[in-house]
């Protein structure tokens, strides 16, 4: 959904609906997110605040992400509140003063007349992720050496090379037997 900004005063303007799981397409690069689990319900208010624009909302639903030790699926809960300037892209002679803003995350820039919601709502999640995806918190991850997933099965890689303790207690073992 895109809102013509010149439709905005300073009587903030609700906007409240929800995307279904289609919404997510596939034309995401970097593959953190997958796509959405169940209906995100989406509240997004925009007012004028100046010369800028103040946006608030919020994001409740289900999505699916990838964990960054095992790379496999899973699904968190997002319920995640956020607030920012918008500014409408100024004149060139402007321009530098608004890279100082740009290094401040509560400001974002827009390039035309339109703010494109649906493009607020996909970078506020990926703002949401947590700086580690995890499955869960003991996520075994994948053997560096086969690429098994430890979570599913285990391989004999590391049992072999690695720790001198585990082959040591296996010996002990047959030898009592
Ligand atoms: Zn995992
Ligand atoms: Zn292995």
């Amino acid at each position: 959904m895109n809102i013509d900004i010149r439709t905005i005063s300073r009587d903030p303007r609700d906007f409240d609906y929800t995307l279904e799981p289609g919404w997510w397409g596939h034309e995401e690069g970097d593959g953190q997110v997958l796509g959405l689990a169940g209906p995100l319900n989406v509240h997004i208010s925009v007012s004028k605040a100046g010369t800028k624009y103040l946006v608030d909302g919020h994001l409740a639903g289900r999505i699916i992400i990838r964990c960054d030790r095992c790379l496999e699926p899973y699904q968190r809960d997002i319920d995640a509140g956020f607030s920012f300037f918008l500014i409408v892209t100024p004149s060139p002679s402007e321009q530098n003063e608004i890279e100082l803003l740009e290094d401040d995350m509560s400001v974002e820039l827009v390039t035309d007349s339109e703010i494109r919601l649906d493009d607020i709502v996909r970078e506020q999640i990926y703002l949401s992720l947590p700086m580690k995806c995890l499955c869960r918190e003991d996520c075994s991850g994948l053997c560096p050496l086969c690429g098994t997933n430890l979570n599913m099965k285990t391989c004999e890689c590391l049992r072999e090379k690695g720790h001198p303790g585990f082959s040591k207690l296996k010996k002990v073992k047959f030898q009592g037997e």
